[in-house]
């Protein structure tokens, strides 16, 4: 099935509303898909569902349309939070994609000891979150926060958000264990992935002293970082998220 055009219009959507749209989403509908009055393209906001609508008219700069009617109901996803450490540019633009793929609720990225912290664009993750959100039919974008030290965002951590690290250095728990004994018990969760240099033995030590944390092992062999989000996020869908 050719992938429908989906659009996120983050204003409060419901059947029967006219929709007026300016800026790149007149031009992705009007000049870049060619869409014309009478074609049909879905619509979500991230708060009442998806829609089918259908376009009145196509002008230079604006184009009118109107909603039909409601196609899906909204469904928030799993509560799963991913706090990552910026690596290279186009690595990071990836984990962006495939964390909002994998179902994120929210992104963090955290500045550690090792991070090459290059000048970190939360516009451009938001726009990477909102192109793959679309693209997968998610109904909700993630919510990406400002880069801030981990240590920071640790400080006021919400204690009942168990925060599982992905531990390189061997001494993690096997994911299918730890996961394992977590599958079924619903419950605010993160996961942790450090820099391509890794964690420093004091962010080690650190965080094998929080009680809200666990260490959990990937396998022997040492992952990316963009490789152990995607990795890890998988299996906690497959265990504890909406993969089941
Ligand atoms: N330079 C480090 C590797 C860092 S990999 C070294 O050579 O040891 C980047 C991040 O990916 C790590 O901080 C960790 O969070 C995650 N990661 C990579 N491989 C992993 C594994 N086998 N188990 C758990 N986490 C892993």
């Amino acid at each position: 099935m050719a992938s429908k055009p989906r659009l996120y219009i983050p204003q409060g959507l419901r059947e029967d509303m006219e929709l007026f749209l300016t800026d790149a989403r007149a031009h992705y509908l009007c000049n870049v898909l060619r869409l014309s009055a009478g074609s049909l393209f879905w619509a979500f906001d991230g708060q009442n569902g998806e829609f089918e609508c259908e376009i009145v008219e196509c002008g230079k700069k604006r184009v009118s349309a109107r909603i039909l009617r409601r196609t899906r109901q909204f469904e928030k996803g799993p509560d799963i939070w991913l706090l990552f450490a910026p690596v290279k540019k186009d690595r990071t633009d990836f984990i962006v994609e495939k964390a909002t793929e994998l179902g994120v609720s929210k992104i963090i990225p955290v500045i550690t000891r090792r991070t090459i912290s290059e000048k970190i664009k939360k516009e451009r993750y938001i726009a990477q979150a909102v192109e793959a959100a679309e693209q997968c039919r998610r109904q909700e974008i993630p919510e990406i926060e400002d880069a801030r030290p981990l240590e920071t965002v640790l400080k006021n951590w919400d204690t009942r958000r168990i925060l599982y690290f992905m531990d390189e250095s061997g001494k993690g728990r096997p994911v299918s264990e730890v996961f394992g004994a977590a599958a079924g018990k619903d419950g605010p969760a993160a996961l942790l992935i450090g820099p391509e240099g890794g964690f420093s033995e004091q962010e080690f030590d650190f965080l094998r002293r929080q009680d809200y944390a666990e260490s959990v092992s990937l396998g022997k062999r040492i992952l990316r970082a963009e490789t152990a989000v995607a990795a890890a996020l998988s299996c906690w869908q497959a265990f504890c998220g909406d993969w089941k």
